[in-house]
């Protein structure tokens, strides 16, 4: 066996998920962890049934956490005008936005945008992966993502860049370019505003990283900054006043507060979420063996991602200083 490092893979889901919880993990421990046994944490708003935790234990050889989620990390907080946050949901609905019209959706952004690293069976582990129902890794991964984050100094890795619906987020850039004036201290000197904006920060694009799947480090959520953010955007109360979803909050946040050297593309991952995959180009393959098709992958489509506009940025070698928001 391997050495591991300080990792797990972290999975938040429902009991009524476990069909689609026992297909990830699967194709997870066949592609990867079956080779290192990194334990496996799973969250829940609702205590996870012993059929849930059974069936979980089953797939794997490695240990497995099953824990609760606290209230106050979890429910719409009381100081949430309940009257405005209705209005957003038939709004959305009417607008015909996925998920507009649900609070418990709502109440999963907001957890894994500011609470998740914060879970007592999470504070041991620095990186984590995290892992959705229904997903597929058609890639064998024949080396260690954690050892290569560490040994590579990154704190964020993705396989998919895409556009998020701008009407979740009417207001959020908004409250970026406000936080970005009032701290200015966070923002990192060789950050990546070119993967989020082509016009030095007066607009966002609408891109980011899809967050269902994530290798990175907690360290980074937990920092000053990023608990500053969060902050600051909760008490906007976009999360129920539209419908942020935690996709862009951890996407600028890591394009902003990082260097951009940090950010990883795990190009090599062959990995499917929903209706959207990423299958590795014979260049971007290390060699693995992956049961997709190129001319799927999301790559392939210039109107759907913003792989563009990350290589783009990366291959910029001056970063611009943040503009016109010091005003
Ligand atoms: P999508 O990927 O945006 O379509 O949303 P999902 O339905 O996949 O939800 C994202 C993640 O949050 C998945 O891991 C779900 O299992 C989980 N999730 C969503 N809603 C809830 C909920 O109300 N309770 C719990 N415990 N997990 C949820
Ligand atoms: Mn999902």
């Amino acid at each position: 066996m391997p050495e591991r490092e300080n990792a797990t893979l972290v999975f938040l889901a429902r009991n009524s998920d476990l069909k689609g919880v026992l297909t990830s993990m699967k194709d997870l421990e066949r592609q990867f962890n079956h080779k290192y046994l990194y334990p496996w944490v799973f969250l829940n708003d609702e205590e996870f049934t012993n059929e849930f935790k059974g069936r979980v234990m089953l797939e794997t050889d490695a240990q497995v956490y099953f824990g609760l989620i606290p209230k106050e990390h979890w429910v719409q907080p009381a100081w949430i005008d309940e009257r405005k946050a209705e209005e957003s949901r038939e709004r959305l609905m009417k607008q015909k936005v996925i998920y507009g019209g649900s609070t418990s959706y709502r109440n999963m952004c907001r957890f894994n945008s500011g609470y998740f690293f914060q879970h007592p069976l999470l504070q041991p582990f620095k990186y984590y992966w995290r892992v959705e129902p229904d997903v597929k890794y058609f890639c064998e991964l024949s080396y260690d993502p954690f050892q290569y984050m560490i040994r590579n100094n990154h704190s964020y890795g993705f396989t998919i860049a895409l556009y998020e619906i701008p009407e979740t987020i009417t207001t959020l850039w908004d409250s970026v370019k406000e936080f970005i004036s009032k701290y200015p201290q966070y923002i990192a000197n060789d950050n990546a505003m070119e993967f989020l904006s082509s016009d030095g920060g007066e607009t966002y694009n609408l891109c980011h990283f899809w967050s269902n799947f994530e290798i990175a480090d907690l360290d980074f959520w937990r920092s000053e900054a990023y608990q500053a953010f969060f902050q600051f955007l909760d008490a906007k109360g976009g999360f129920y006043y539209e419908r942020w979803g935690d996709a862009p909050v951890h996407s600028i946040a890591a394009a902003l507060f990082l260097p951009k050297h940090k950010l990883h593309f795990f190009q090599d991952v062959g990995y499917q979420h929903a209706s959207y995959q990423h299958c590795p180009s014979s260049d971007e393959s290390t060699g693995n063996t992956c049961s997709c098709h190129r001319w799927n992958s999301i790559d392939t489509k210039k109107k759907q991602s913003c792989l563009p506009q990350y290589k783009a940025m990366l291959s910029d070698k001056d970063a611009r200083p943040i503009s016109p928001v010091n005003g």
